[in-house]
């Protein structure tokens, strides 16, 4: 019998209430997001990467000889599948040896007459640092898409991230905060702009009643299952059979299909999305206090690394806290033997994109992007769940597994 037995979500996560369920209500979501993000505009999408694909056809239009799009080696393949839908191709950037984000030499070298847009991405709400990504953008004449999916609520300088570069982009998928099950986000700081992403979503997203249904079914589901006694059947129970087949990409939840829909956020969700908002800021800065303890906790650990923002004056979200291990082997080792320990321990993604067999064809067969120290980084890095659920008694075990397997590391 598995009642009783709580189970941490890998993320800090958004619960749902009852009450955030009814079928009336303000369904502006858009507006209420806009608001609440203190931008002049934000329009809805179905995905944050449907929100992609619709910013990508839209700078597209603007420069339709530019076929390239710069992103992070290390990133959602999600992004990468985006890319390729739309018929661009896709370029990796490598990262910084020193900071999770993209190698100022590595940018500089990428960018060209070719560059469509160049996609700082504030990984795990870290804030990227999206004035370098605008200076090579303009010296190439290419645009800036912020992938901010992971940073709802992440602000720089006192302002939302998105509104530097020329288009930012937030997911509402599960897992990611603020949830409709899935659901993106678009904003830009341009009226220009926003009107051509208004004009290109109405050229080309319809109203879907069947992914509707499934959504809207899969949200219940979801408000439903977010809770310590309910997670283990949705998430820990396939979590341990993906890890005993040895299948770190299912574990990880890397495993996404290479077909995007493209279709509106129904009403209902967008009521669910209006009411859950509602509570979102006091979640986040719940986050941050818990946050800032347990990284105080994990710096005291010799020989790893918190990451911190990459860049000054940012106010980064925290779902997770990421660490960086020494070595790839102690990096494997408390994978290998906490992963299925409810502990909150996971990873943002097992690969950079050209390592998996499933993504590395969207890059083409002229592939040839340097990305070492991005690989470097995808072998080192794991992530801790800030969820409210993970107990202090769970985070010093976990704190003690990680000591022990650096100590043991030759
Ligand atoms: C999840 C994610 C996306 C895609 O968002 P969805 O809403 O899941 O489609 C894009 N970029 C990054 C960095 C992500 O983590």
């Amino acid at each position: 019998m598995q009642v009783g037995r709580v189970t941490v979500p890998p993320t800090a996560g958004l619960p749902l209430c009852p009450a955030d369920l009814l079928p009336w209500g303000d369904a502006n979501l858009a507006d209420a997001l806009a608001t609440w993000l203190e931008v002049p505009e934000a329009q809805l999408e179905c995905s944050g990467t449907s929100a992609l694909m619709v910013a990508l056809r839209t700078l597209q239009r603007l420069s339709p000889t530019r076929r390239e799009v710069i992103v992070p080696a290390y990133t959602c393949p999600l992004v990468v599948i985006a890319i390729s839908q739309c018929g661009l191709q896709p370029r990796l950037c490598d990262l910084s040896p020193g900071i999770l984000d993209m190698d100022e030499h590595m940018l500089r070298g990428l960018c060209s007459e070719r560059t469509l847009a160049i996609v700082p991405t504030h990984l795990c709400g870290r804030v990227a640092d999206v004035q370098m990504a605008l200076h090579f953008a303009r010296l190439a004449g290419a645009y800036v898409i912020e992938d901010a999916a992971q940073a709802l609520g992440a602000r720089i300088n006192g302002q939302s991230v998105g509104m530097q570069g020329d288009v930012g982009l937030f997911s509402l998928a599960v897992g990611k905060g603020l949830t409709t099950y899935e659901g993106g986000v678009l904003v830009a700081r341009d009226a220009a702009i926003r009107s051509s992403l208004y004009a290109m979503h109405h050229r080309t997203v319809g109203y879907s009643l069947g992914w509707e249904l499934l959504r809207s079914a899969e949200l219940l589901g979801y408000a439903a299952a977010y809770r310590p006694s309910a997670l283990d059947r949705v998430y820990g129970a396939p979590l341990r059979k993906s890890l005993a087949r040895n299948d770190w990409i299912g574990a990880a939840g890397d495993d996404f299909n290479t077909v995007i829909p493209q279709h509106k956020l129904g009403t209902w969700r967008r009521r669910v999305g209006v009411r859950a908002l509602k509570r979102l800021t006091m979640h986040l800065h719940k986050a941050q206090q818990r946050a800032e303890r347990r990284v105080a906790q994990l710096s005291l650990i010799p020989g790893i690394e918190v990451i911190h923002d990459p860049t000054p004056n940012a106010q980064g979200t925290w779902p997770v806290i990421l660490v960086r291990m020494p070595h790839q082997t102690s990096r494997d080792a408390l994978m290998r033997e906490h992963w299925a320990s409810n502990l909150g321990l996971s990873l943002p993604f097992v690969n950079i994109i050209s390592d998996y067999e499933r993504y590395a064809p969207l890059l083409g067969r002229d592939f040839s992007d340097s990305v070492m120290i991005a690989r470097n980084w995808a072998q080192r890095l794991v992530s801790v769940s800030n969820s409210e659920w993970l107990t202090d008694a769970q985070f010093d075990r976990l704190c003690g597994h990680i000591s022990e397997t650096v100590a043991r590391e030759p």
